[in-house]
């Protein structure tokens, strides 16, 4: 029976570390401030945000967010960016994809100014990573490397699988591991195989967006599993895109979903906002 990765422990003492260092601030006179913008009535979209301004509340971080109409035009998206842009007050700022489709998601995320992208998508940040520069990272990457890092799992000259391959999870995710010398494999909707890849793995990665996925027999024997997915049920409750009952007797170490990488996404996000207030 693998080890159950406590995703919400790690998180609540990165908060809390967090916290201490924003009272620091906050004596010395430096308010730190996020702001958030979503776009449009996404029920998902909402609860994420309420879990973000929750995080910021406990930890000290002032919380400014703005929901626009859906049938707002991309000038009105990009005029309030360069507004929070040019605000020497905000520390952070975070837009809420997915936005509607009639607007340029990838204008916006260029548009906010890199020093201030706290969610790691402006592609200086982006290329900064595929550099091994400093830089922020997407929060659920970087997420999993700290959780990885706590429970003292040296990725170095580890095969590590990446399933997904999408531009906020699976593709920093690989840069991630690469950066710290994991030999890594990207799958995706057209790899061919894929279980011969995956039994292969030292560690796993699954961001597929698919209910349990990735299933015991696909992955070997004392194999880290971490469990990315997000799905929701129709009876209310979410599950992973691993198949946890089946993968927990063969992995060494496995995250729950939830109580998994979801907590580390959000706590990451506070320590991106720090950051960007240095
Ligand atoms: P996404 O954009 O839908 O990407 C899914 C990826 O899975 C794509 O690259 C797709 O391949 C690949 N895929 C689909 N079917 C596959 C198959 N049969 N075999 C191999 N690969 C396959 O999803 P995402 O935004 O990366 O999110 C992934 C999951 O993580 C979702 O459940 C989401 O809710 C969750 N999530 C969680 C957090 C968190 O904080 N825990 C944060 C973000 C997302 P193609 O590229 O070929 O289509």
């Amino acid at each position: 029976m693998a080890i159950i990765m406590d995703g919400k422990d790690v998180a609540s003492k990165v908060r809390s570390a967090l916290k201490e260092e924003v009272t620091k601030l906050k004596q010395d006179g430096k308010i730190l401030r996020f702001a958030v913008i979503m776009v449009g009535d996404n029920s998902a979209s909402k609860i994420y945000i309420k879990n973000k301004s929750k995080a910021c509340q406990e930890i000290g971080i002032e919380y400014e967010e703005y929901i626009l109409d859906s049938n707002i035009e991309m000038k009105e998206l990009l005029d309030l960016i360069e507004k929070l842009n040019n605000r020497e007050d905000i520390h952070g700022i975070l837009l809420q994809s997915p936005i509607p489709k009639h607007l340029d998601i990838d204008e916006a995320f260029r548009t906010i100014r890199p020093e201030k992208d706290v969610d790691g998508f402006n592609p200086v940040n982006v290329g900064k990573l595929c550099l091994g520069q400093d830089c922020f990272v997407a929060c659920t990457p970087l997420g999993v490397m700290k959780l990885l890092e706590e429970y003292n799992i040296d990725v170095e000259g580890k095969n590590a699988v990446v399933i997904g391959r999408s531009n906020i999870v699976g593709k920093p995710m690989l840069q991630c591991l690469l950066n710290k010398n994991a030999t890594v494999t990207i799958c995706h909707s057209k790899t061919k195989n894929l279980l011969d890849i995956t039994k292969e793995a030292d560690i796993i990665v699954a961001a597929v967006g698919k209910e349990k996925f990735l299933k015991g027999d696909m992955i070997k024997e004392g194999a880290v599993v971490i469990d990315v997915g997000i799905n929701r049920l129709e009876d209310g409750t979410i599950c992973g895109d691993v198949d946890f009952e089946s993968a927990k007797d063969k992995a060494s170490y496995i995250t729950p979903v939830p109580g998994g990488v979801g907590p580390m996404t959000v706590a990451m996000l506070m320590s991106n906002i720090v950051k960007a207030s240095k």
